[in-house]
């Protein structure tokens, strides 16, 4: 579905005074708040849509409102979903909601709805982006990298290249290690018959993407040695460290 934003800026020019570099670097100044306010109409917009939708059963076809308005059914002690879609529209929520951006952080107002089934308040707009339902102040981001590194790259490394350490191994190693750090203590490159590289994206706090790399190397005898992991790190610094 295509849509416009209509964008007005108004500017103050030092006639006679100002020079390119000036103008670059104020419009460098207003880029992240200018990506802020289009971020948020793009979101209030498609929340507008998204009521619509939910709440004109008579007009759309329920093909329209495909991947939306999932929520967990009233009272269900299992967190089990409920199948109603539609909803009744009831406002805004009082608080806006706060979402941290690679622009910044948003405040965003967010619909809140009636489920007619079962009669559930929540947010549709949340859901649909996939956002989780409980604000949670910090997450566990170690917790979550582990998750992300076992599930995903040392999986994939490890299948099929016959590396004799087991899961729980690859957990400690991780765990076990500060884990936005470089290891500390040093290897000795010798034994080493091979070094390997991989990243991964991870989520971080309030779905903003993250990047996980871990470099290990292999022994003569085939055994992993860890050599560091780094968050957010470019590759000609781990190269550097490493
Ligand atoms: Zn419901």
């Amino acid at each position: 579905m295509e849509q416009e934003i209509h964008i007005t800026l108004r500017f103050d020019l030092a006639i006679g005074k100002v020079n390119l570099n000036e103008i670059v670097y104020r419009l460098n100044q207003i880029q992240n708040p200018l990506m802020l306010e289009i971020l948020k109409t793009i979101l209030m917009g498609y929340d507008d849509i998204i009521s619509e939708r939910l709440s004109r059963t008579d007009i759309y076809p329920s093909k329209a409102r495909k991947g939306l308005g999932r929520h967990i059914r009233k009272g269900d002690s299992e967190n089990r979903l409920c199948r109603g879609r539609k909803i009744l529209k009831k406002g805004y929520r009082e608080k806006p909601r706060q979402i941290s951006t690679v622009f910044g952080k948003l405040d965003l107002r967010l619909r809140r709805v009636e489920c007619c089934t079962c009669g559930a308040r929540y947010s549709p707009l949340l859901t649909a982006l996939q956002v989780g339902r409980y604000a949670r102040k910090e997450m566990n981001f170690e917790h979550e990298i582990v998750e992300a590194v076992i599930d995903t790259n040392y999986r994939r490394l490890i299948d099929g290249r016959s590396i004799d350490i087991s899961l729980g191994g690859i957990h400690n190693i991780v765990v076990g290690s500060d884990i936005d750090k470089t290891f500390q203590e040093p290897v000795s490159t010798e034994d080493l018959s091979a070094i390997l590289a991989d990243g991964t994206g991870v989520k971080q706090y309030e779905g903003r993407k993250g990047e996980l790399r871990a470099v290990i190397g292999i022994t003569n005898k085939g055994r992993v040695e860890p050599l560091g992991s780094f968050t957010n790190t470019e590759w000609e610094e781990i190269e550097g460290t490493i």
